[in-house]
């Protein structure tokens, strides 16, 4: 939630692969120290922190996510989780924020054939979104769309999976004011139109495209 004082936990590694991805550091080139579940748990105690952001990568790689979910919740912290949405968990949390990736996230096929492939097969299944959505306390449906060959496809999954629209947020691809500027004079009263929520992507014009913001 923007402006909320919020401990975020970052995974690495993600089954899919978008060409646009602000993380390659959790996707196409993933880094990072292995931690334990407990030592997790135990920064964000000492933090003080009540909000948990567990994000990626994909976070519901891991397995392990699970258990930290649990033993978050379990010392009432409120969780968010931010997914593609594309990895079927039993896992509880506060807020189920599914991000579901369009036809026009895929890498270059002619670069990166075998992700291009992988990705197309798993960026979309509605079943799983919406048994993330069902075990979830609330939930939003956020897209990114980074022209308006995406919007056929935004209406169609908001179909699919049957949710009302003010649990949809619309923010517009863009790494510098300028570029969130120029698309928010035609995808904000778009949005406004459907019913939508439109969100900018304060993090760019706080900090710009930086990494760890
Ligand atoms: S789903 Fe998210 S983390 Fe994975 S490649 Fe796409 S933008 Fe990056």
């Amino acid at each position: 939630m923007t402006g909320t004082n919020s401990f975020f936990v970052r995974t690495s590694g993600c089954n899919l692969r978008c060409w646009f991805c602000d993380t390659p550091y959790a996707s196409w080139r993933p880094e990072g120290d292995q931690v334990s579940i407990a030592d997790i748990v135990q920064a964000i105690e000492d933090s003080g922190v009540r909000h948990v952001v567990l994000t990626g990568g994909e976070p519901l790689l891991p397995k392990e996510s699970v258990l930290l979910c649990e033993m978050l919740r379990e010392r009432g912290h409120h969780i968010t989780i931010e997914t593609a949405g594309t990895i079927a968990r039993d896992v509880a949390c506060d807020l189920m924020s599914i991000s579901p990736k369009f036809r026009t996230s895929a890498p270059d096929a002619s670069e990166h054939p075998r992700w291009s492939e992988l990705h197309e097969q798993r960026r979309m299944p509605i079943a799983t979104m919406q048994t993330l959505i069902e075990q979830s306390a609330d939930y939003q449906v956020k897209f990114v769309v980074d022209g308006s060959r995406d919007l056929e496809e935004l209406q169609e999954i908001v179909a699919q999976l049957g949710v009302p629209a003010e649990k949809v947020w619309v923010m517009p691809q863009g790494v510098s004011n300028a570029e969130l500027d120029q698309a928010a004079t035609w995808l904000r009263p778009w949005t406004a139109e459907r019913g939508f929520q439109y969100c900018d992507r304060m993090q760019i014009r706080w900090y710009g495209n930086r990494r760890g913001t």
